[in-house]
């Protein structure tokens, strides 16, 4: 087998990575689609890699042979697919370095936090998918009932770009325990890693078929697989306006679709808490992977009378954050993705300001000294009213918004009063006090105390922040369909 990514091509004084293939039923081959789109390193804006962009007949092919490995593959052995998962943990496990690199390189993360969170949270899933499944027995048995669950069938996985990793290896691996075949098509922004994991599925000895890669835009591809009649599940990561553009199309055959979409996720910070710490933290807690995670907490909300200190604390913090190049080890925050990210988020900074929010750190324009990439001020904001744009939006860029509460039951009601339910915090030094108002917020996940994300428990939003759950067993079930087989036990 010849990988063609080991092969580099030099533009000008520097390397490029040509991915102009797809991976279907078992090997690396030409792209239908001519159309080649330039992939760029946000720290510089230079060209990284080139990909093709599929077309329809591209994803005819990959679906057709996911469909045709599924009935084998979906009879494996529990044994059998438990191996596979560990022969993947240790391809994947052998390749952390090129992994990471590829990763700051198309999104600009910082280099230390892609070695240590962006790649590690891809490989967390694998583990934890292997870990269920060698533990879990699926089947329940009820009277002369035995309740049975089986692979869901063809899946097309549809991945963004800010945690390029994390996202496909939470729907590959469990689909893979499940015994499931799929079809991926990564984001268009960031694929280098996509195309890195086929490698590795492939030499883990993935079966041909069981696991394919188009590259892709979503109009295209995207929709192609959204709509497709022998695709049984869609699992998608994105934008709200993409899942629901993927919801409708995905009705033609009913598929099962499982999105995991925007956020705009408030944090609470209740008055027993310790302003000094918690604040810096949850200021930090943004501008963490530059702002551009979907549980990102950027509504930040203060007691009415604690906010001249949050706001001088915040300040701080936010005007203390390492920003620069990704590649240098000492950097904390690295550029947004693209351009058109830049402008998104500038766009929203300066509409905080004309809508009247009081601009306490950053704003718009690059940093000094960055003018270059796609750089973006750590910024935050007060005096925000749930009204305004940057209460409303997800802004997907390191910008906090400071809002304030009259009480715990205002602090609630402004938590959830607001399209999206993906992830909430609350602070408190009293965790009974911290877990009954974590309690009442409408979100599919709430960190208490600062907790981090916990990769076996349920991942996933209330409203539209989506529908269905990834990561864990419950992220495993998605994958999985419920047969009851009746009069399977005989009667006692
Ligand atoms: P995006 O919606 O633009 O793209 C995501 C993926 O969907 C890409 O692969 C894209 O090509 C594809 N796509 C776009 N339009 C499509 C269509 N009409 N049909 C099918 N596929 C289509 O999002 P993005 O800019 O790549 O990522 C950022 C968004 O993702 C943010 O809104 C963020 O909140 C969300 N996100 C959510 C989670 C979560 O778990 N809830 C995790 C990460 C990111």
């Amino acid at each position: 087998m010849v990988f063609p990514y080991k092969k580099q091509k030099m533009m000008g004084d520097r390397f490029m990575h040509n991915l102009q293939k797809f991976y279907v039923d078992g090997q690396w081959v030409e792209p239908q689609g001519a159309e080649i789109l330039d992939v760029l390193n946000p720290a510089n804006d230079q060209v990284v890699s080139q990909i093709r962009l599929g077309n329809r007949d591209d994803v005819e092919t990959a679906v057709a042979a996911a469909v045709n490995a599924f009935p084998a593959f979906s009879q494996t052995t529990k044994e059998e697919r438990i191996a596979l998962l560990e022969r993947i943990i240790e391809g994947y496990s052998a390749r952390l370095e090129d992994l990471a690199r590829a990763t700051t390189e198309e999104m600009g993360a910082p280099i230390g936090f892609s070695r240590q969170m962006q790649v590690m949270a891809g490989l967390g899933h694998i583990k934890v998918a292997l870990s269920i499944l060698k533990k879990t027995d699926f089947t329940e048995v009820m009277g002369t009932t035995t309740v049975v669950k089986e692979p869901v069938g063809v899946c097309a996985m549809i991945t963004p770009w800010n945690w390029p990793l994390n996202q496909i290896t939470c729907k590959v691996a469990p689909a893979i325990a499940a015994g499931c075949t799929m079809v991926l098509k990564p984001s268009e922004v960031a694929p280098r890693t996509a195309h890195i994991f086929a490698e590795i599925l492939h030499e883990a000895g993935v079966p041909k078929g069981v696991f394919n890669l188009v590259d892709g835009d979503g109009p295209t591809v995207g929709a192609a697989l959204s709509e497709h009649p022998q695709i049984d599940m869609v699992s998608f990561t994105g934008s709200t306006e993409a899942g629901k553009k993927v919801s409708i199309a995905a009705a033609g055959n009913l598929k099962k679709v499982s999105l995991e979409l925007g956020g705009k996720s408030a944090n609470i910070i209740l008055d027993d808490a310790d302003f000094a710490k918690v604040i810096k933290r949850s200021v930090r807690g943004v501008m963490t992977n530059t702002g551009q995670s979907c549980n990102a907490q950027t509504r930040l909300l203060v007691p009415e009378d604690r906010l001249a200190e949050t706001i001088e604390i915040a300040k701080a913090s936010a005007e203390s954050v390492r920003t620069g190049d990704p590649m240098a080890e000492d950097t904390a925050m690295g550029p947004v993705v693209s351009k058109l990210q830049w402008q998104r988020v500038q766009a929203l900074i300066q509409k905080g300001i004309d809508e009247g929010a009081e601009l306490i750190a950053g704003g718009v324009g690059s940093p000094e000294g960055l003018e270059t990439g796609c750089f973006v001020k750590p910024t935050v904001f007060a005096g925000v009213t749930p009204e305004m744009s940057i209460a409303r939006e997800e802004i997907f860029g390191p910008v906090v918004s400071i809002m304030t509460y009259k009480d715990e039951d205002d602090a609630v009601a402004i938590a959830n009063n607001h399209i999206y339910g993906l992830s909430g915090g609350v602070y408190s030094a009293d965790l009974e006090r911290a877990n009954a108002v974590a309690a009442r917020m409408r979100t599919g996940m709430v960190h208490i105390n600062g907790a981090p994300a916990d990769a076996k428990a349920p991942f996933g939003g209330y409203r539209q922040s989506g529908t269905g759950r990834e990561w864990g067993r419950y992220g495993m079930e998605e994958f999985m369909e419920t047969k009851s087989m009746m009069g399977s036990i005989p009667k006692a």
